[in-house]
Parts: structure tokens; C-alpha cells; sequence
């Protein structure tokens, strides 16, 4: 009978021949278990024997490929003390000898005898062919014209060619696959079936056998994740009770948006449209705004916080920083000041509609009396922080959640608002990142949401003109600035006696927040003296009292400070329109989406502005983020940009932990099959909800992700 992957999963490695506790114990340290563990450990690269030279053919100056048999190693010391391991190899025919340079561990990988691979450029020494600190690959006495090289571990004691061996005995002792994947859909997409994949992404003939193996796992993984989310998707659609607003009549939005100095975007019209008609349903409704820096998604919050109100409802936003939640508090307050609601069972037919901050910094005694209110319904907006989520917060009847999101909320704590109010129903949410995210990221990461996108920026919007300024390029003198920095603090001090602002965001420091609010600290006096001379400066870092940095916040708001000196604490939604100038120091250490977060910290308002981002280029990545920015200012174009350059690991970061399956796929790479795998997914769950007719693909959803909403709803069908 055909294996599937969760009877592989019930046999420990132990089970093959030459895993014995030692080997077993090593293959733990790499988290390898189960047969099926060891079946998913994929080869990090191949050797294509095909394209393997002798000694004799090698080229001076070449890069080029070697087996060798190793004939003698020895270590010594250098005159500067370095270890240096000597070891002479041979092809049988020629010999050659490697150098390494401090790694004495060489003497004892590469003893007379051992089989190795030898990949480097070659040089002659005193006539000599030889390599130094040439790559080595292991692989005992491996044959085939392909070899896959696995992950080895020097210290685990774990060697590419053990691996290499015990999968070729899983391979054979397993026989055939099982698959989970319709024919038909194998077919249509033009994918090799699953047995075939596991051989030869183990045991390829040819590089092209490599690559169609890859594309069936690929698929795999990338079918499991989005069969996950779009299950999860549909359940809570038809499981979870929502709130059925009324939204026909929408006295208080438009109120609002008649009120507002500028009309709507189309795109804003658009997407309040989306969310309205959503709230209109008995189902919950569960969508993300995507939308670029600036592009007005406030106001999308707003819209929707006040249909919640309209129907006698609560909204909630909940920002990521103390900093964001009050200017949240701030602007939403200004936007509904004048507003009435009902106020049943008190004297007054109506009273003002209130909005209120709870934050780590409200009080004990305010908390208390504010959460009093807040379960009467005397508080109709509640913004915050994750404070909103802290035990004892309860609502009086909870109907719509705004979570500007930045990437620093988890699924978790979604959930956690969309906790049912007290007659079971949920509230509708909808989640707001601040920097976009391409499509197939999009799908993958929040591809349990709706999506809206914010496609316009609101009008009369000047471009923002991004300069990269090379540090000290033109300078003879070390230290001495260059013209394009004179010009940059010059176009500061102009703006600002313009009676506009400016921002200097400091060098990011990874290792310490101490070292970064050092630096911050340093630039700050050095400016007061130096370039800024005169000018009103305040500084805002991480160690600042939060306090303080309100106080400091306020007074760049109101421009009582010209300057805001700055570590990226101001890095999202802070929004200041007055604020023309953005000076990004050692820009080169920012990644694209912090950089274009940062840019879009100016130009909010009609005035011309400008971003200068300042720093050296020395790295090729660091060159491509700068050329990026000055290139485009369109967030989901750097977006890409970002993808291709980073790959996905940062993306996915926290928020997949645990359930993040990619092994082998890729977003970046891979984006066609993301999609490919989503419409699979949705014609899969739209026929078969509960997916009784696919039942090995819901038990590798179970075995695979570990989800438990999975296992919750397998243990009911
Ligand atoms: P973001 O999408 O980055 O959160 P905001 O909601 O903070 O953007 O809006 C950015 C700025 O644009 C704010 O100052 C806001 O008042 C202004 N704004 C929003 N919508 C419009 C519009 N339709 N027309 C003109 N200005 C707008
Ligand atoms: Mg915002």
C-alpha cells in the first residue's frame, strides 16, 4: 500500500539501518526525528559530477571543481601566528595540495583516505598546483552524476553522506507515495506526481529532474499553507455570528466625511464602500488595508469606527506605540468633536459621542473609572495599545475593531479582539499595514483576509524629491563634508526659515538600544552646535520617558521645535504635514520599507519636500535599497523590490512562527505557485468545506502546520 506522510511520521529514525543512539542523538540536534523529518531535510545544493575536472585540466586563475582522495594533512603555526592546515590530495592521476587558514579543524575532516570534493580557484605556489580555503564537500564515496549535498554538522556529528545513505533507504523501503492531489489538478498545472518529487529531489539523474521535483514540493507546501488559511477563512465566515449594522442610513459618516476640508479619494470612497457593505452582513467581517504611506487610511478607520457607532455600537483601535495611539487619540477627537449620540436612560435625549486613550501610561484610578464606562457604553472609540487587549477590558457590545497593524501585531492577538461579546456575537475587524506588501506575500502572510487596497494618493500631493547623498564623496579631507551634505543642512535651515520643519533620523544601531541613543544623543549636540546652530531642536529616542516624549511630540506638532533629532521611533503614522524635510543619516543601514516609512514622515501636506538620504553605499545591497528609494516613491513597487532583495524570512518573520512550513518554497521565487495554490485551495474548500472528500490532505494540514484551528476541525468532521 502507498505510504502517506503521517505513517512516515510514526516511524522514528531509529527504525533505519545505521541510526543508532549516537546518530539518532545528532539528528535531534537538527530536529529530525521521524522518517519523515529525515524525507523533508532537503539537500542544500547539488554536485553535478558532469561538470567535475581533473587536476591535470585545471586553469591558473580558475574556479573550478574537484574529487579528490585526501593523501596527507598536517598543521602548523605561521609567523603571524595564524593555524594553517596543509592537506595533498590526488585524482589518482595529479596531485594538489589545499591551505586553509584558521580552521583547525580541517586536519582532523580531512584525514589520508577521505573523499572529498574540492571547489575553489587554483594557484600555483613554487610550481605547485594549489587551492586556499577552497570549499569542501563530503561525499564518502557517493556515485551518480548529481549528488545532493545535505546540511552537515561538524559538531552533531552528522555527515552529508550518512544522510545521502539513510534516504536512499527511506526512499526504497517506503516504495510509493500516496497522493493527495487530484490528477486532474496535477494535470492542469503541469506537476510531476508526489513518489516521483521525493526520489528526485533526493536522487536526481539530471538538474532538470531537480527542478520538477522542486516544483511539486513546492506546491505542496504552498498548497498545505493556503488550505489552512482559506479553511480558517471559511469557518469563521460561517461559524462565527457577526453583527448585522444597519447601513443603509448613515447619519454620523455622512456627517463626517461632509465635514471633512477635501473630498474623498476614489480610492477611499471605494474602499469605506467595501467595509460598509461588509458590516451590512450577518458574517463577520475580516479584512486587511493595504494601503501606500499617506494614502489616508485614518480616515477609513474612522468611517468605519462611526457605522459601528450608528448602530449603538463600540469601535476600538489599537495602534502599535504609545506615540501613535495618542496622536490617534488626538486627531480622532478633533475629527469628532460636535458629534451626539443617543443617550437612553439619562435626562438628556443625546450626549457628546466620546473618545477615549487607554495606553500603559492611563492611571490606575482613570483605568478603573474608564473601564466602568466602557462596559456601560458610556465610551463609544476606544484607541490604545495593546493595552486594549489586557484582562478586565470588556465592552459593552464591541462592533467594530481597527488594527493598525505595522507588522508588530500577531494572530494571536487578533483573535483576542475579535473575542465574542457577551450575546456571542463578534465584532468586525480590519487590519491596516502601514508599509505594503506585494501580492503573494499578501496571500500567504494574511491570506485568511479580505484585502482592500488604497490605490491613490490623495491630490495636490507634490512628490517628494529623494536625494542620496554620498558621504564625503567629493571631500579631500577626511571627516570634511561634502558639497551635497552642505547643501542638505543649507535646505534645512532654509525650510525652516520658511516656517517649515524638518526631521534628522540618526544612525540605527542593531547591537544596542544603549550605543543608538548614544548616538542619537551625539548628533543631537553636535548639530546644536555645528550645522543647526540657532535653530529649535528637540530629541526623541527609546530611552526618552514616554512623558517626555509626548511633551516633545506636542511641541513639534504645534512648532514650538524646528527640528525633531530622532532614532526611528517616529518611523510610523507620525504625521506632522508641516514637516518638509527628512534627513536620513547612514541611510545605508535602514531597510527599504523603514526607509520609505521614514520618507513618508514629510510631504503629507501641499508643500514641495524632500528626503535625503545620507551614506556611503559601500555594500551592493545598501547601493540597491538607495537606488530603489530615489528611483520610485511608490510603496508597493519598492515593495518588490524589497522582496527580491531580502527574501521572505524578515517578512514572514514573528507573525508565521510556528506554522511556517516553507522549506523549500519561496515567496520571492516562487510567487506564480502562490497563486496557483490559492486557487486550488479555494475551489478545494469551496466544494468540500470540511474537506471530507480530501481527507490526507487534511491530516497533513494537521501534521504539517500543527494548526490548531486544523485539529479543532478535524476532531469535528
Ligand atoms: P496613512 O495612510 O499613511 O495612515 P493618513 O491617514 O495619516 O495616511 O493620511 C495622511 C494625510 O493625508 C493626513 O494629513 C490626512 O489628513 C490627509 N488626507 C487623507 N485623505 C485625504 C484626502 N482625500 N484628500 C486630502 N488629504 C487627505
Ligand atoms: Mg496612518
Amino acid at each position: 500500500m502507498a505510504r502517506s506522510l503521517s505513517q512516515l511520521a510514526g516511524i522514528p529514525v531509529t527504525e533505519l539501518k545505521g541510526v543508532g543512539e549516537a546518530k539518532a542523538r545528532s539528528l535531534a540536534a537538527v530536529e529530525v526525528h521521524t522518517v519523515l523529518d529525515l524525507l523533508t531535510l532537503y539537500p542544500r545544493r547539488y554536485i553535478d559530477r558532469t561538470r567535475e575536472a581533473r587536476i591535470a585540466d585545471l586553469v591558473e586563475g580558475e574556479e573550478a571543481m574537484v574529487l579528490v582522495r585526501v593523501t596527507r594533512a598536517s598543521t602548523r603555526r605561521t609567523r603571524n601566528r595564524k593555524v594553517m592546515v596543509t592537506v595533498d590530495v590526488t585524482d589518482g592521476d595529479r596531485s594538489l595540495r589545499a591551505t586553509f587558514f584558521n580552521q583547525p579543524w580541517r586536519e582532523r575532516q580531512l584525514g589520508p583516505g577521505t573523499n572529498a570534493i574540492l571547489f575553489g580557484k587554483l594557484e600555483r605556489f613554487g610550481g605547485r598546483p594549489q587551492m586556499t580555503n577552497p570549499v569542501v564537500d563530503l561525499v564518502g564515496d557517493r556515485t551518480g552524476r548529481i549528488i545532493a549535498v545535505y546540511p552537515q554538522s561538524e559538531k552533531a556529528g552528522l555527515m552529508s553522506w550518512d544522510i545521502a545513505r539513510w534516504m536512499e533507504e527511506v526512499l526504497e523501503r517506503a516504495g510509493e507515495f500516496a497522493e493527495p492531489v487530484a490528477a486532474s489538478t496535477l494535470r492542469r498545472y503541469g506537476l510531476t506526481g508526489r513518489t516521483r518529487a521525493f526520489r528526485h529531489i533526493h536522487v536526481p539523474e539530471s538538474m532538470a529532474d531537480v527542478e520538477v521535483a522542486r516544483r511539486r514540493l513546492v506546491f505542496d507546501e504552498l498548497l498545505r499553507v493556503q488550505l489552512s488559511l482559506v479553511e480558517r477563512k471559511h469557518r469563521l465566515e460561517v461559524e462565527s455570528r457577526g453583527i448585522e449594522h444597519p447601513v443603509d442610513v448613515l447619519h454620523h459618516l455622512a456627517r463626517f466625511v461632509d465635514g471633512l476640508p477635501f473630498p474623498l479619494t476614489g480610492a477611499q470612497r471605494r474602499v469605506i464602500d467595501e467595509v460598509r457593505s461588509d458590516m451590512g452582513r450577518p458574517q463577520p467581517m475580516h479584512r486587511l488595508l493595504q494601503g501606500d504611506v499617506g494614502a489616508g487610511k485614518t480616515l477609513v478607520a474612522v468611517a468605519m469606527l462611526l457605522i459601528a457607532v450608528e448602530g449603538g455600537h463600540q469601535g476600538a483601535l489599537m495602534a502599535p506605540t504609545g506615540v501613535l495611539a495618542e496622536q490617534h487619540a488626538a486627531g480622532v477627537t478633533a475629527l469628532l468633536t460636535g458629534f451626539e449620540v443617543d443617550s437612553p436612560g439619562t435626562l438628556l435625549p443625546t450626549r457628546p459621542l466620546a473618545v477615549e486613550l487607554l495606553t500603559n501610561r492611563t492611571t490606575a484610578a482613570e483605568r478603573r473609572k474608564l473601564l466602568g464606562r466602557l462596559a456601560g457604553g458610556e465610551v463609544d472609540i476606544l484607541i490604545g495599545t495593546h493595552a486594549l487587549i489586557q484582562e478586565g477590558v470588556e465592552f459593552g457590545s464591541l462592533g467594530a475593531v481597527v488594527i493598525d497593524e505595522q507588522h508588530r501585531f500577531g494572530v494571536e492577538q487578533r483573535a483576542a479582539l475579535r473575542a465574542a461579546n457577551v450575546d456571542g456575537r463578534v465584532p468586525d475587524v480590519l487590519v491596516m499595514t502601514a508599509t505594503p506588501i506585494p501580492r503573494t506575500a499578501a496571500m500567504t502572510v494574511y491570506g485568511d483576509l479580505d484585502v482592500s487596497v488604497l490605490d491613490e494618493l490623495p491630490p495636490g500631493r507634490t512628490p517628494i524629491r529623494t536625494e542620496w547623498v554620498e558621504v564625503g564623496a567629493d571631500s579631500e579631507v577626511e571627516g570634511q563634508e561634502s558639497a551635497a551634505e552642505v547643501a542638505m543642512w543649507e535646505k534645512v535651515r532654509s525650510e525652516v526659515a520658511a516656517g517649515r520643519q524638518a526631521y534628522v533620523v540618526c544612525p540605527l544601531v542593531d547591537e544596542s538600544e544603549k550605543l543608538e541613543v548614544a548616538s542619537a544623543e551625539a548628533t543631537f549636540e553636535q548639530l546644536q552646535v555645528t550645522e543647526l546652530a540657532g535653530l529649535r531642536l528637540g530629541l526623541l529616542h527609546g530611552r526618552v520617558a514616554p512623558a517626555d516624549k509626548e511633551e516633545t511630540m506636542g511641541r513639534f506638532r504645534r512648532g514650538e521645535v524646528d527640528v525633531l533629532v530622532a532614532t526611528t521611533v517616529i518611523e510610523v503614522g507620525v504625521d506632522v504635514p508641516n514637516a518638509t524635510v527628512m534627513v536620513i543619516l547612514d541611510a545605508d543601514r535602514f531597510g527599504i520599507a523603514q526607509l520609505h516609512q521614514l520618507r513618508g514622515r514629510v510631504g503629507r501636506g501641499a508643500d514641495r519636500s524632500w528626503c535625503y538620504l545620507v551614506g556611503s553605499g559601500a555594500t551592493p545591497d545598501g547601493r540597491a535599497r538607495l537606488e530603489a528609494l530615489v528611483r520610485s516613491t511608490d510603496g508597493f513597487e519598492l515593495a518588490e523590490i524589497d522582496l527580491d532583495l531580502r527574501g521572505e524570512g524578515t517578512l514572514m518573520g514573528e507573525r508565521q512562527k510556528g506554522r511556517n512550513d516553507l522549506k523549500l518554497a519561496s515567496l520571492r521565487r516562487d510567487r506564480d505557485w502562490v497563486v496557483k495554490a490559492r486557487e486550488v485551495a479555494i475551489d478545494i474548500v469551496a466544494n468540500d468545506p470540511t474537506l471530507d472528500a480530501h481527507a490526507m490532505l487534511a491530516s497533513e494540514l494537521a501534521l504539517i502546520l500543527g494548526d490548531d484551528d486544523t485539529s479543532e476541525f478535524l476532531l469535528k468532521s
